[in-house]
């Protein structure tokens, strides 16, 4: 009859969109190989940037940070800190204990950053950091004290000493003009001095470093510092032999990786998809970071809305019709992310969450964006995982041990918003470096607690050089 054969229209029809979508995201399901592949490529990387010959050239950097050692317990003192390029600006007064009872007391206030400061001069953002520390010595009652401050910086910074480091480009939001080839303690001494105030300046941190000394000031095991949050990257401690860009052939030395540009020479190409690349070409600095791009908070929301648009395009959602709202650049924000996957969500909560984002749907637009989301998330993590794998498999040859324990510290609204990115994430680390028993541990506020340790250690060591 007439009606059985718009039935059988109707699901061929519905039979055949499930198809194509299953076929769209089918590109971001990554076999064993293709991780395997993407941890040697790591390696190879890592390798390059580490090599005097070949670090010119490389997309993995492999920074040295002039941290030489994890915390040995006798820090101490009282210290500020600055928290930059992470979701929220942050100043904060850290207390360190050592002895018996070692304790770290911290006080600290979130700061806005407007978008047109992040994008507008250097010496305009320096002065509202500036500002922002006044405002915050005032709020404690501490106008006219002189602490040393370390300054944790989450970008990439070419360090030439604990207190010097220059800014090699933006990540992630941010474009203020004039900082990039300058040293960014310069430009916080001079922000500091257009006040007419006075602040030491002990130490520059990058949030991985920081990270990795909070943990380690709790579980000696920990050498290896790993942020999934608004941006991505990694440090360990690596042999000084190795690192061929530094002087000098004794003992250990964090290097900041900057993973996240890792893929930025087209090694990665084979494993990107069409929306991986438009989410970059869209992005502040196209062609940088797509290894950051395609794991972080950033951007896992960019990648999901690109896909979203395709879709609709294709009219498999919100009845054909796009949006102003799916047109909108960083809707998708990390903890949005993490409420659509939440498995205790309904659907009808996964659909009053894009209501509230101004998305229309019907249920099975629902049940389709959750998808989307599940599978942009669950290659972030698989990737994150396999570029961990490469560097604990580096340590532990380095080590020349069959099998090898050893402590992750990890921090970022990622890893700790999402409902499955941190499970997936050790699960790929578990298959990829078989022969290392890696423990993540969360270590909250490293930018804070990590920076302070690591003045610490910088006020120790310029004291033994005047001694
Ligand atoms: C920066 C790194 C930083 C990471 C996590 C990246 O965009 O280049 O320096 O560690 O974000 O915040
Ligand atoms: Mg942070």
């Amino acid at each position: 009859s007439k009606g059985a054969a718009m039935v059988t229209a109707v699901a061929y029809r519905l039979a055949d969109q499930r198809r194509q979508i299953t076929e769209t995201l089918a590109e971001f399901r990554l076999t064993n190989d293709q991780l395997l592949e993407v941890k040697k490529r790591m390696r190879t990387e890592i390798q390059n940037g580490l090599g005097k010959k070949t670090h010119d050239n490389a997309t993995v950097k492999m920074w040295p940070t002039y941290v030489r050692s994890t915390p040995d317990g006798s820090e101490k003192g009282d210290f500020l800190a600055l928290d930059l390029g992470g979701t929220n600006f942050r100043v904060l007064l850290v207390k360190i204990r050592s002895g018996k009872r070692r304790t770290v007391e911290m006080h600290n206030k979130i700061y806005a950053i407007p978008m047109e400061v992040m994008q507008g001069t250097g010496e305009e953002l320096f002065d509202h950091i500036v500002q922002c520390i006044s405002d915050f010595l005032d709020y404690m009652g501490m106008k006219n004290t002189r602490l040393p401050l370390g300054f944790t910086f989450s970008f990439p910074c070419r360090q030439t000493s604990l207190d010097a480091g220059i800014l090699v480009t933006w990540t992630k939001g941010f474009k203020a003009t004039d900082c990039e080839g300058e040293d960014v303690v310069g430009l916080l001494r001079e922000g500091i001095k257009r006040r007419e105030f006075d602040l030491d300046v002990v130490a520059v941190v990058n949030d991985t470093v920081g990270t990795m000394m909070t943990c380690a000031y709790e579980e000696a095991t920990c050498e290896v510092g790993l942020i999934a949050g608004t941006g991505s990257n990694a440090c360990y401690m690596e042999e000084m032999r190795n690192i061929e860009t530094v002087e000098g052939d004794v003992g250990r030395m964090c290097v900041n990786m900057e993973w996240g540009a890792f893929g930025d020479n087209g090694c990665l190409d084979d494993i990107r998809t069409e929306y991986d690349r438009a989410v970059d070409d869209l992005s502040l600095n196209p062609g940088k970071q797509r290894y950051e791009k395609m794991c972080s908070g950033m951007y896992l929301g960019e990648i999901v809305r690109n896909i979203l648009i395709d879709l609709t395009k294709r009219g498999f959602l919100f009845r054909g019709q796009i949006s102003e709202t799916l047109k909108t650049r960083g809707i998708f924000e990390t903890k949005f992310l993490s409420q659509i996957e939440s498995d205790r969500l309904a659907l009808l909560q996964v659909r009053s969450i894009l209501q509230q984002l101004g998305l229309d749907s019907t249920c099975d637009d629902s049940i389709i964006v959750k998808e989307v989301c599940g599978t942009v998330s669950h290659r972030a993590a698989q990737l994150c995982g396999a570029g961990m794998a490469a560097v604990v498999d580096k340590i532990r040859e380095n080590r020349g041990l069959d099998q090898m324990d050893i402590t992750v510290g990890v921090d970022g609204t990622l890893y700790k918003l999402h409902p499955h990115f941190s499970g997936i994430m050790h699960q790929t680390v578990k298959e990829l470096a078989p022969k290392c028993n890696v423990t993540f541990f969360l270590s909250e506020d490293g930018s804070g607690k990590g920076a302070a340790l690591i003045t610490a250690v910088g006020c120790r060591m310029r004291e033994q050089e005047e001694s």
